[in-house]
């Protein structure tokens, strides 16, 4: 593909896409480098990257919604998607895999990802559930070379689950952190599932060590965001976890503590509060993992 024509192409459609949006229910397709684009619809935000070399895909949201973004993605570059990435096994990030699959798609994650979703399909009598299996594993990470990006896909212990990879294009300097951010939100963080909150902290930290103050970051949940606002999402993780370890050694009670208001005031007052973690929510997960 010639690659100048290709961008006066993407920049139409893309423009057509978010006009197309007011009047419908279209997915809302972000242009976030000159061939990176963060794409928002029910579901965890998927990440892509166009170019000579083909398509790379991060997360593929709900099976429900797969389709949608199959011909969205078809509107951009009629090539099916060479690889993908799943951030985690959660499906909202993981629920289109068998479509993808059945187009050629080269699924891969962290290994703990494989072993959570082989679980989840052993409990299931889906026959076809198994093709949405990453077809490769990777335990700390790995690099691709591609669309003229170095792609860093690295591990990040026990964040928002145990298997959680964030993506990093080097050189367009663009990192989608799968849900181990959410921009302005109260993040999830699945303790269940192996994820915790100074681990979570800790994976953001390594984000804001292998970034600087112009790299734009796709968050799980979210509109774009830069890396102060992950850095700010850092040390509210911190504070609150400092704050609710104090409360609970001082003997407050789980209730006493979901009640003072004033733990998460701050944050409260941002809007942090208004998505689908609430701020009793969040000192809940709190509470269980500092108690754990
Ligand atoms: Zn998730």
């Amino acid at each position: 593909m010639n690659f100048l024509k290709t961008t006066l192409v993407l920049l139409f459609v893309t423009s057509a896409l978010i006009a197309q949006e007011k009047a419908s229910d279209a997915q809302n397709l972000v242009k976030v480098s000159d061939h990176i684009y963060m794409l928002q619809d029910k579901g965890g935000n998927i990440g892509l990257s166009f170019g000579d070399d083909g398509i790379f895909m991060i997360d593929d949201q709900f099976d429900e919604n797969i389709e949608k973004t199959q011909a969205t993605i078809a509107a951009i570059d009629k090539q099916s998607v060479q690889f993908l990435v799943n951030t985690h096994h959660h499906g909202d990030h993981t629920g289109g895999n068998v479509a993808m699959a059945q187009t050629g798609t080269v699924i891969f994650s962290q290994e703990n990802v494989r072993k959570r979703l082989e679980a989840a399909i052993a409990e299931s009598e889906d026959v076809d559930s198994k093709k949405s299996l990453p077809m490769i594993t990777f335990n700390e990470d790995m690099t691709f070379y591609y669309n003229n990006d170095q792609i860093f896909v690295f591990h990040v212990h026990n964040a928002h689950t145990d298997g959680d990879a964030m993506v990093y294009f080097m050189d367009s300097n663009v990192i989608h952190t799968g849900d181990v951010f959410f921009n302005g939100r109260y993040p999830f963080i699945d303790l269940k599932s192996g994820g915790s909150i100074l681990g979570y902290a800790e994976a953001l930290s390594r984000l804001l060590i292998l970034t600087n103050d112009e790299t734009k970051v796709i968050p799980g949940h979210g509109d774009l965001a830069t890396t102060k606002d992950v850095m700010f999402t850092r040390d509210m993780l911190l504070d609150l976890h400092q704050q609710v370890s104090a409360l609970q050694k001082a003997g407050k009670t789980e209730e006493e503590i979901l009640n003072m208001a004033s733990i998460t005031k701050k944050y409260d007052d941002l809007g942090f509060g208004t998505g689908f973690i609430s701020a009793k929510r969040m000192l809940q997960t709190v509470y269980a993992d500092v108690t754990k």
